[in-house]
């Protein structure tokens, strides 16, 4: 593995079954993310992005292979660890915001630090501080309901932040935005990038993966295939 490797993953596989039909959604994926980098996962609905990014957050099982996290491997965690892992060093970002509803925005990211050592009194003050960095100075006390999508989806990206994650997962953060919001969470996503955050995401918008990463692979029947190359098998006039 090279030493600059945050995240590996080897032969990594989740199948799923239904009643007799076995769909591979990750297929045997062989995947290095850089620390420092900016990778975007492109594919059509149902290639498998979504599987691979939950397998890279801990919140599912390989089915087969593995994923190597700074050299630890994920499975062989202790479930301390694991949560750890979960609570402090990865963030995430998916297409539904999943802000609680009855929550203030601040509350809703000071939620995020409830499973770290990060003192009770001082989790009020960091919510506000990362809210504030992302343009939502002013909007500390509304609920969900009362911010704009593109509002909503900064929450979201304030709450997986908040912790200071070595690593940002994002599925479809801009599924639900408009062209406008997109471009600025677009915006966001460079400049923390800029900052030295690694940032692994995923979307269908191809124009977005182009501009904004550094590096785009593709996703096709839950297989990664390079952005260039046809689908395995087929053949290029
Ligand atoms: P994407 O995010 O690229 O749209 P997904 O990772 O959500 O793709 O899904 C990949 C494949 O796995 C799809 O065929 C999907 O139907 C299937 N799949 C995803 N989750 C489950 C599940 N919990 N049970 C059965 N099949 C699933
Ligand atoms: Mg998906």
């Amino acid at each position: 593995m090279d030493s600059g490797d945050l995240i590996r993953t080897t032969d990594l596989c989740r199948y799923y079954r239904r009643g007799p039909q076995e769909v591979r959604a990750v297929d045997g994926v062989n995947l290095s993310i850089t620390k420092g980098e900016f990778l975007s996962i492109v594919g059509s609905s149902g290639s498998g992005k979504s599987t691979l990014l939950n397998l890279l957050a801990g919140l599912d099982t390989p089915t087969g292979g593995g994923i190597d996290v700074a050299g630890e491997r994920i499975g062989q965690m202790s479930r301390w660890q694991l949560a750890d892992y979960r609570a402090t060093r990865i963030g995430i970002v998916f297409q539904s915001f999943n802000l609680v509803s009855h929550y203030t925005a601040q509350k809703n990211v000071e939620l995020a630090l409830y499973f770290t050592d990060v003192a009770r009194s001082d989790r009020p003050k960091m919510a506000a501080a990362m809210l504030d960095r992302l343009g939502l100075g002013d909007r500390l006390d509304h609920r969900p309901a009362d911010l704009s999508g593109g509002e909503q989806q900064r929450v979201a990206l304030a709450r997986a932040l908040v912790k200071r994650p070595e690593i940002l997962l994002a599925d479809e953060p801009t599924g639900n935005l408009d062209q406008t919001n997109t471009e600025q969470l677009a915006a966001l996503l460079a400049e923390l990038h800029s900052e030295g955050l690694t940032i692994v995401l995923v979307t269908h918008d191809l124009a977005l993966a182009d501009r904004s990463a550094q590096r785009v692979v593709r996703m096709h029947y839950g297989r990664v295939v390079d952005g260039e190359m046809p689908p395995t098998g087929e053949v290029r006039p």
